[in-house]
Order: structure tokens, then sequence, then C-alpha cells
């Protein structure tokens, strides 16, 4: 077994690898570090969790250990897709480098640009950013991208996903070709092994095993329903979500509830909260404080439901929860691993519980065979109501009188419970959508980077038309990619 000692870490990151109580690398460290420090391009293909953020940033501390940053010219450059993953890599940084004198921005949405222009201006050794809010500091002129002399892409499938991907391929082609790219992906779809083809030179590969199994001490549990008529279905899950969770009693101390969409997010939030249920949402259109602030509270437990979607969530360090409930069956299989994963964590119990509309069956099944196993069926403790009741009898028979919880932590109602129709407000802020989920869960992600608050911002040409529509190249083809490779590597 690989030792620290054996990969040639400077001894200033050695030491905080010590005080952070590491023992041993990781398969993907072990893998990525030694070619990283030679200076070599990797590939890692590893996920969340493998502990591949130490990969890239304990070689890029030693190396930039050695120089010294120019005044708006950084000399490594992160890319993550979310916000809260860029965070996540700065504080990285900040453990591994605190015995290295390294300077750091963070350039992510929500953040002021007149303060990351002052940290710019002084020069900084790391710039960890979203690609969106990168571009848009290179647009204004603040930023050279030409003294970069490590670029880490990380989480590459997830920018794929978030129609990220003609961003990171204009950042590339904005730093000198001599370079050195680490790129990070948990899948290796057609379009990322273009990209790796195209920007990366004879890399080194270094893939861990894939998660394509869930902890066996999760139970496991899905629930088939469907509602008296498809106009009520959403509702109707609403209140079979809360009735599972009252089934669990205290032994659901927190949990997160995840949707695949982002209005859902809001929706189940808000229905959970106007029940009295401490819940608050966390996606990528909510301001950065706020977010922070949700997570924060989950994380120090003040926060009983966090409801996310899977890109507002995915890679955040989260204690371990005592339930997850997938209030849609995720569109992704591999995601459902991501996101019962949650719970269960370092040999103790967990429960997963999942909501299974007929429109989600065949995701269901892509599930069960990536775990190849059945996921037990638990019979609906909610009876859908007879199709024959009229639309306005309906209305009242369900959502009028919200019912006491099991367990109350922090009651969050600021607001009086609305009465009689009570669920209308929320369903008119954010209206229901379709149960079809592959396309508009994908759309959804491309505006969780965060930018303008996920506004698009309407700007004539390629990137700035992009909006929550596009998937994957969209319809933006910039003007390199129709060079040769030569051409590009010269230029
Ligand atoms: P990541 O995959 O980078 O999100 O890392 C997942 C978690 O593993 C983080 O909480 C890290 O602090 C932790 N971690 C990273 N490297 C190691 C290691 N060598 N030994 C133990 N824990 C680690």
């Amino acid at each position: 077994m690989t030792t620290f000692s054996e990969l040639n870490l400077g001894p200033k990151v050695m030491k905080a690898i010590d005080e952070a109580g590491y023992t041993t690398p990781t398969p993907i460290q072990a893998g990525a570090i030694p070619p990283a420090l030679e200076g070599r391009d990797v590939l890692g293909i590893a996920q969340t969790g493998t502990g591949k953020t130490a990969s890239f940033t304990l070689p890029m501390i030693t190396k930039l250990a050695r120089g010294r940053a120019r005044a708006r010219m950084p000399r490594s450059l992160v890319l993550a897709p979310t916000r809260e993953l860029a965070a996540q890599v700065a504080e990285n940084f900040d453990t591994y480098s605190k015995h290295v004198k390294l300077t750091k921005a963070l350039l992510i949405g929500g953040v002021s640009f007149k303060e990351q222009d002052q940290l710019i201006d002084k020069g900084v050794d790391v710039l960890i950013a979203t690609p969106g809010r990168l571009l848009d500091h290179f647009e204004r002129g603040k930023l050279l991208l030409t003294g970069i002399e490590i670029m880490v892409v990380d989480e590459a499938d997830r920018m794929l996903d978030m129609g990220f991907i003609p961003d990171i391929e204009r950042i590339f082609s904005l730093t000198p070709f001599t370079r050195q790219t680490l790129f990070f992906s948990a899948t290796m779809a057609p379009e990322i092994e273009r990209i790796t083809n195209t920007f990366l030179s004879s890399p080194a590969r270094v893939e861990v095993a894939r998660q394509a199994s869930a902890s066996e001490t999760i139970a496991q549990q899905v629930v088939l329903f469907k509602g008296s008529r498809k106009d009520r279905q959403a509702k109707e899950k609403r209140n079979l979500l809360r009735t599972l969770i009252d089934a669990e009693g205290d032994a659901c101390s927190n949990a997160i509830v995840f949707c695949n969409r982002k209005s859902d997010v809001d929706i189940v939030a808000k229905s959970l909260q106007k029940y009295g249920y401490d819940a608050a949402a966390i996606h990528g259109d909510l301001d950065q404080s706020q977010r922070t602030a949700t997570l924060q509270g989950f994380r120090d437990g003040k926060l009983r439901f966090l409801v996310a979607s899977d890109v507002a969530a995915r890679g955040l360090d989260v204690p371990s929860v005592s339930h997850v409930f997938n209030f849609d069956v995720p569109s992704h299989a591999e995601d459902y691993v991501h996101r019962i994963g949650r719970t269960g964590r370092a040999g103790r119990d967990g429960k997963a519980l999942m909501i299974c509309v007929p429109a989600d069956e065949k995701n269901l099944a892509d599930i069960e065979r990536l775990i190849t196993k059945e996921i037990p069926r638990l019979e609906s403790p909610v009876k859908a109501e007879p199709a024959a009741v009229a639309p306005a009898e309906a209305a009242s028979t369900e959502e009028d009188a919200p019912r006491k919880p099991s367990r109350r932590r922090v009651v969050r109602r600021k607001e009086k419970p609305v009465e009689a129709t009570s669920e209308a407000p929320v369903a008119e802020a954010a209206p229901e959508v379709p149960q079809k989920a592959e396309k508009p869960a994908r759309a959804q992600r491309s505006s969780e980077d965060g930018r303008n608050g996920g506004k698009s911002r309407g700007r004539a040409g390629g990137r700035g038309r992009r909006d929550d529509n596009v998937v994957g190249m969209g319809d933006h083809l910039p003007s390199f990619i129709a060079l040769s490779f030569e051409e590009r590597r010269a230029g």
C-alpha cells in the first residue's frame, strides 16, 4: 500500500495532511499525485467521496509553493460546476496550504465583483471559479489567463450536464497550451472524451472503481404511487411524503429530500414548512448567503429537512443523515446511489425512501439494473382520492387543514397557514412541471452555476445566449473548434 511519504509531496503539505488526520492516500490520490508532481496531464475518473479534491490540491500546493504570484495573472485555475463545489475546493486549499504562503481567490456568483477584483489585482496563486463567473471577469478585462501554469477541471460530467462545455473550451483556449491540465470526471461520456482528446496531452489516466452499490447499512424502499388524477398527482405526492416522514417518527432525526427539478425543490420545501416541518430549500437560484446559511444550519443540526436538487447537493460534505427521501426517482441511475449514500455512513444505519409515479418506472428499472437488486416495495400508506371527486371538492378535501407532524424542532412557519385551498400560493409562485423527468432535469442544471442568480442574461453571442434550456453543447460552436488541432495548439 502506498504511503503519503512515498508521494514526494512538500514537507509543509505533509504536515497539513498529518494534521488533517489522513494516514494513507486514497486510490485516486496514490494514482494521480505522482504524475501531477512530475508535471504530466492527468485524467482522473473518480467520483466525489474518493478523495479526489486532495488528489489535485496537494500536488498543486507543492508545485505552487516554489513561485510567486503576479498581478492580474493567476498561476493556477480550478473550475468547478457549482458555487458550493468551488467553495468546497477553496476550503480544501485552506486546509492543506495552511503552512505555505499562497494566495487564492474564489470567483463565484453571488459575491461582489469588487472584492474579487481587488484580490485578482494583487495577484493570486490559485483561482477557483465557476466557468460563467470566470468568463464574466475575463470579459470585463480584469483578468489574464496567460499566466496559468496548472488548470484543473473538476466534475466535468456535471459541466456537460449543465451546458458548460462551450465555456470550458473557451477557457482552455485562453490559457497557454504549455499549461498542465488535471481533468476529473465521474464518467467518460463521448463529449468528455472529445474534450480530453483535444485539450490534454498524453495524460496519465487514473480510474477508480465506480460506485455502483449502496452501503449495506441503508434500508431502501420505494412506494409505487399513482395520483387519483394527473393534475392532482403532485399535490398528493407531497401528502404522501409527509405521511412517510410521519411514519418514521423520531427515528427520522434529519433528512435530505431530493427532487429532480428546482421548481419542485421550492414547492416541496414551502409545503413542508407550511405544515410545520422544519425544512428549507437549497438550489442554484437561491442567493449565496441563503445557501450557505441553510447548509450551515443543516450541518449544525438546527435544520431537520434539507430539500435539495442533485446539483446543489452534489459533492457537499454533509454529515450523515438518518433518512433520504427521494420525492422523485432520479433520472440518472447513478444519482440514486449518490443520493442515498448521504445516509448510512460510517457503518451507521440509514433509511432511503422513494416515491415512484408511473412516469418514473423506467428510471426505477434503470436504478435497479445499476444496483443489481430490486428495491423492496412499500405499500402506499396513502390512498389516492377517488378520481370521481369534482375538482373544487377535491381542493378542499386534502391540504386545507395542516396536520401536526410527528415531531417538530424549530417551527419555521413565518406566515399563517393559508386556509381552504392552501397549496394555491405555492403552486402559483412556481407552477407544477410535467412528470417527464429527463429533459427538464438536465435543462435545470444549466442554471445552477448560479451566475446572476441563475437568470439568463440575454447577451448577444454564444455564451450569453445560453439559457436554462440548453443541453450539452447547445447551439454554440466556438470558432476555435473549427480550427485543426495543430492550429489551436499553435494559437
Ligand atoms: P472528496 O472526494 O475530495 O470530496 O473527499 C471526500 C472526503 O474524504 C473529504 O471529507 C476529505 O476530507 C476526505 N479525505 C480526502 N483524502 C483523505 C485521506 N487520504 N484519508 C482520509 N480522508 C480523506
